[in-house]
């Protein structure tokens, strides 16, 4: 089943209403033993509960591209719309969905709820055929067991559908070239649908060009030119029903360096850049487990926080209880907390090779707790030196985001023995 609803409001307000019920062509391809999302990742939570018992059926944590828009400029003054989908297996009774969003102690806190009668004749049966068919990647196993992993092409025409094959494959490749996708690959279900778009390419405001295109996809989102995000919800969703998919990768037939991932959304890829394919990667990182960057120096599209609590992002820490790091765990011997690194000379005024400070010092290659991450070069920190949400061309996931990503895979596609 799936709930469309409109996120409107702006910086320090926000109202849901609904836009229509539907119940999706295929069952639900989660996993019946993981159905309740205790992994406490992402800055809006939802759950599914029961009218009459309360008993909690269905719960996710996830983000939006509304929470993104609100930290920027525009939202102090204005009002917009977004578009969004909750999706959740059919109930069998009336049930009670909570959308809940983090406090100023980072805790939940239920912000709206409606009521869904699934006997309730307005809810939608889709009886149309799909757009077209199913490219089968690398189906592995029953959607229930796996990751499905759901690829979808953008801005191609229906003379392009060929390429829009082999450009799919290029990104499946890529993300399982990288631990701990690399040796998870089984636990993946890989699907694509290239539907055809009016025009070829997808919009760059900044240039004056505009292409009409299945999802709405554009660069220039909230004033960065290599922000590239798909605002067609309805059309995302309505393409995406007819394959079994718990994962969006959108790929866009463009050749601007550009790309985007939303956490529970969607990643994005502009696939013919000569750095689309680690971009892929990176942005995946964000979809798939709530990866946040950990780059600091330069602009981004939205504004960044000093800390007051500690973030919900499990790659990043503020720190405040040294002795409690999030990954203590994974910390290597003998490595002081927090830990020093070449920081200085990396961010240095001018510095040509910069790069090169985030593979030296004593502590390079080790898990410590590494000044500078979030858009932030003080107060927040993150596991190694490098990670490929710093740098492309570092080529590989911190610990952490290692970490992050492994649990990510466990809640789709649980290793034998484990249970919730
Ligand atoms: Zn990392």
């Amino acid at each position: 089943m799936r709930l469309d609803y409109f996120h409107t409001g702006k910086a320090d307000s926000e109202i849901f209403s609904r836009e229509r019920v539907v119940l999706e062509p295929l069952p639900w391809p989660g996993n019946p033993q993981k159905l309740l999302d205790d992994s406490n990742l992402g800055p809006y939570f939802f759950e599914v509960r029961d009218l009459r018992s309360g008993k909690a059926l269905y719960s996710r944590g996830y983000s939006s591209i509304f929470s993104e828009w609100q930290t920027t400029p525009e939202a102090k003054g204005e009002y917009r719309t977004f578009s969004e989908s909750l999706r959740f297996p059919l109930p069998a009774a009336s049930v009670k969905i909570s959308v809940q969003k983090r406090d100023g102690a980072n805790r939940f806190r239920e912000i709206w709820s409606t009521i869904i009668n699934p006997q309730d004749q307005s809810i939608e049966r889709v009886t149309a055929p799909a757009p077209a068919p199913v490219i089968a990647i690398a189906p592995n196993g029953p959607p229930a067991l796996q990751v499905d992993l759901l690829f979808l092409g953008e801005g191609y025409t229906a003379g392009e559908l060929e390429k829009c094959g082999r450009d799919v494959r290029r990104a499946a490749d890529a993300l399982f070239q990288y631990a701990p996708f690399r040796e998870r690959r089984k636990d993946f279900s890989l699907r694509a649908i290239c539907a055809p778009s009016p025009e070829s390419g997808v919009s760059h405001p900044s240039r004056g060009t505009y292409r009409r295109t299945l999802f709405d996809s554009t660069f220039d989102v909230f004033g960065t030119a290599r922000y590239a995000l798909s605002f067609n919800n309805r059309s995302i969703r309505e393409t995406a029903a007819y394959a079994p998919y718990e994962f969006l990768a959108i790929v866009m037939n463009d050749n601007a360096y550009g790309n985007g991932g939303i956490f529970g959304q969607f990643a994005t890829v502009s696939i013919d850049d000569p750095r689309s394919l680690p971009a892929f990667v990176h942005e995946f990182g964000h979809h798939f487990a709530g990866l946040a960057d950990e780059y600091f120096l330069g602009s981004v599209a939205y504004a960044p926080t000093v800390p007051t609590v500690e973030p919900w992002e499990p790659n990043i820490t503020a720190l405040f209880d040294p002795k409690n790091l999030k990954w203590k765990e994974l910390v290597s011997a003998g490595t002081p907390i927090p830990t020093p690194w070449p920081k200085k000379e990396y961010e240095r005024r001018g510095e040509r090779n910069r790069d090169r400070y985030l593979s030296s010092g004593p502590y390079a290659g080790k898990v410590g707790a590494f000044e500078g991450a979030n858009y932030m070069e003080k107060g927040y920190y993150r596991s190694e030196q490098n990670c490929f949400m710093l740098t492309l061309s570092c080529g590989r996931f911190c610990a952490a985001c290692r970490r992050a990503i492994d649990r990510t895979i466990d809640l789709y596609a649980p290793k034998p023995g484990q249970s919730h």
